[in-house]
C-alpha cells in the first residue's frame, strides 16, 4: 500500500540539522503515527511521503520554510523581568509560557535584573531539517481517525500533538461522545 491521501502512515525517523547534530529521533521499536493528507506534520517531510512505499528507506531535506519557518525578528522581544517571577535565568533556556492562543516555547536569549530578552520562535524556526526516513507501515484510516484528523494508537502522537498544534483540548471534548 503506498502513501497517499487517509492513510495512516508509520515511519522511524533521526532527524539532523545541516551541521550533522541530531535535533530528534524515534525510540528503537516505536515508530511514529500520522494522518496524510490531514497537514499532521511539516508540509516538506509530508510532500516526500507521497507514493512512498512500505520498508522505503530515504533521505529528506526539508529547508527551514517548508519546515517550521523562518526565524522571524519581530518574535523577539523584551519583556519585564518581574513576568517571569524568581525563576533563574539563563541565556539559551527555553521555557513554556501561556498566551491567548495556547502554550508557547520561548528561549531567553539575554536578561538583566529588569528585563528579559525572548525569542518567541519555534525552536527549530530558520533550521534546515535533513530526515533520515523508514517507513514501518501504511494502512488505510479508521472513520474515527478520519473525523478526529489525526492518527490514533501511538504515544507519540500525544508528544507530537502538544509540541506542534495546542489541539489537546478539542479532541478531549470529541472523545467523550
Ligand atoms: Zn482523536
Amino acid at each position: 500500500m503506498l502513501v497517499s491521501k487517509n492513510k495512516v502512515v508509520s515511519f522511524f525517523y533521526t532527524v539532523k540539522d545541516d551541521n550533522g547534530v541530531i535535533l530528534d529521533q524515534t525510540e528503537s521499536g516505536k515508530p511514529f503515527s500520522y494522518l496524510h493528507g490531514a497537514h499532521q506534520i511539516i508540509p516538506g517531510l509530508e510532500n516526500e511521503l507521497e507514493g512512498k512505499n512500505v520498508s522505503d528507506h530515504f533521505s529528506v531535506h526539508v529547508d527551514a520554510e517548508n519546515a517550521y519557518g523562518l526565524h522571524d525578528d519581530n518574535l523577539v522581544m523584551t519583556v519585564d523581568r518581574s513576568y517571569f517571577g524568581t525563576e533563574p535565568l539563563e541565556k539559551g533556556l527555553q521555557l513554556q509560557i501561556q498566551s491567548q492562543d495556547g502554550f508557547h516555547i520561548v528561549t531567553v536569549v539575554d536578561f538583566t535584573e529588569k528585563n528579559v530578552t525572548i525569542d518567541a520562535n519555534h525552536p527549530l524556526a530558520g533550521v534546515n531539517l535533513n530526515f533520515d526516513i523508514e517507513i514501518s507501515d501504511v494502512r488505510d484510516a479508521t472513520k474515527e481517525e478520519l473525523e478526529h484528523g489525526h492518527a490514533h494508537g501511538h504515544d507519540m502522537e500525544e508528544d507530537y500533538e502538544e509540541d506542534d498544534e495546542d489541539d489537546e483540548d478539542i479532541e478531549f471534548s470529541s472523545d467523550e461522545d
